[in-house]
Formats: structure tokens, C-alpha cells, sequence
């Protein structure tokens, strides 16, 4: 099977390319690295941070290089208490919180012809909960909500949390469930927590970004061992 693991960093797949013989190839001012794993073909890429650059890299994973299920991993700033640094989520369902024509009566992250939420696939989630329980890792689960802006604030932070009832923000899970979602590919969400979102997120960020990067992509290859 065909399998993309995308990350938006260079961070976030740096461990997958470390333990792979990869080979790069160059296309829309990308890199994208072809690798055989066990059965599987692997396609590993980092978009670029934001909803535009992912929701591109992840089209051309599934459009031009044929891939059949979709793995997300990176990291994120956690918006619940019960979220601490080091720990890791797979997303349930993603939304985007900073999409808002409210003004005609909508609903934040609504526009006409697309959900607000779009779920993810319930098999791989299955599995990543199996490779989490290999690795020892304890897997927690939530709404992702996902803008392009990087949430440092306590007003902002409470305002995503409570309209989405969301676990953890980033900046681009949604836009990547959207083209999942209308191309019909399976694809999860995993995020180890790098930052809490809150006043000064940016020095946690940078001090534990590596770190949690890699506890995400270890999971994600685990769970291709698995699929
Ligand atoms: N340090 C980087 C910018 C990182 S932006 C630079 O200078 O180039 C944050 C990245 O991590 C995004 O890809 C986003 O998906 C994720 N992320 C982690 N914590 C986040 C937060 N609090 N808010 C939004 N995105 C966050």
C-alpha cells in the first residue's frame, strides 16, 4: 500500500528520513522522499507551516503520488488542562477556527459545501491506539482545531477551546482533513503537545519541539508496521 506521512516542519519528519534509505524528489517547491517500508511505500514530505502549504503537499500525496491512506504527524499546543507537554492525541475530528462568515448568520468554521468538522478514520485511529499501546505511550484523543496562526494567548486559547470543544490547536490538520475528506482517503491526526498555547507559548514551543516531534513520528512508523 501506498502511505503518506506528512508533517508541516522539517522537525517533524527529520526522525522518519533518519531511520529510512529515502529518496528525494523535488516538485512545487517541496521535497517529497519515497521510502520502502516492510510491504508499504511510503511518501513523507513537511508542507510548510499553514492550511494553504498542507493542504497542497497533502493533493500531490494523494493526486500525483498515489497515496491510499494519509498519517499526520507533528506537534501542537494544547488547549485542556489534562493536556501537559510530552503527551500526545490522535485528533477525532479537525475543524478550522479561524474560518468565520459569521456575519451571514453561519456558524464559526462553517462555508457552504463543506462540514465544520470532518471526522477522521476510525480504523487507523484503532491502530494507532494498538501502536501506541506497543510503544507504551499513553494515546489521548480529542477535537483538533486547526488556523493559521500561531495560538501564544490566554483569551484566544479559551475562545478555541470552548466553540470547538477542542483538545489541542495547530495550524494544519483541518486543512489537510479537507483534502482527505473530499479525495476519500483515510488519513489520522497524531500531535505530541509542544507548547500550551497560552501567554509565551513560543519559548515552550521552541524548547520542546524537537522532542515531542519525535514521539509522534515514532508513532506514526509504528503504526505502518502495523497496517
Ligand atoms: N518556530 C517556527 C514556527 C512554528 S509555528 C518558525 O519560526 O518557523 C507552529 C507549528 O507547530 C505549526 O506547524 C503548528 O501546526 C504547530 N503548533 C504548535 N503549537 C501551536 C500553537 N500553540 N498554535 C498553533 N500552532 C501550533
Amino acid at each position: 500500500m501506498k502511505i503518506a506521512i506528512l508533517g508541516a516542519m522539517p522537525e517533524e519528519i527529520e526522525p522518519l528520513l533518519a531511520n529510512l534509505d529515502a529518496k528525494k524528489i523535488d516538485y512545487a517547491n517541496n521535497e517529497f522522499y519515497l521510502a520502502k517500508f516492510g510491504a508499504h511505500e511510503l511518501i513523507i514530505a513537511y508542507s510548510k507551516i499553514g492550511k494553504v502549504n498542507s493542504t497542497l503537499t497533502a493533493t500531490l500525496m494523494i493526486e500525483k503520488f498515489g497515496a491510499e491512506k494519509l498519517i499526520f504527524t507533528g506537534v501542537a499546543g494544547a488547549l485542556k488542562e489534562g493536556l501537559k507537554i510530552g503527551e500526545i492525541l490522535y485528533a477525532t475530528r479537525l475543524v478550522q477556527h479561524d474560518l468565520d462568515i459569521t456575519a451571514f448568520g453561519h456558524p464559526h468554521g462553517f462555508v457552504p459545501g463543506s462540514p465544520i468538522f470532518v471526522d477522521t478514520d476510525a480504523n487507523l485511529n484503532e491502530i494507532a491506539q494498538r501502536a501506541a499501546r506497543e510503544l507504551g505511550l499513553n494515546l489521548k484523543s480529542g477535537i483538533i482545531a486547526s488556523g493559521d496562526q500561531f495560538v501564544c494567548d490566554e483569551a484566544r486559547k479559551a475562545w478555541i477551546g470552548a466553540e470547538f470543544d477542542a483538545s489541542a490547536v495547530e495550524m494544519e490538520g483541518a486543512s489537510v482533513a479537507q483534502v482527505c475528506h473530499a479525495l476519500n482517503v483515510p488519513f489520522c491526526v497524531l500531535r505530541a503537545i509542544s507548547d500550551e498555547a497560552g501567554n509565551k507559548a513560543e519559548f515552550d514551543f521552541d524548547e520542546f519541539v524537537v522532542k515531542s516531534a519525535k514521539i509522534s513520528a515514532n508513532l506514526a512508523l509504528k503504526m505502518v508496521e502495523l497496517l
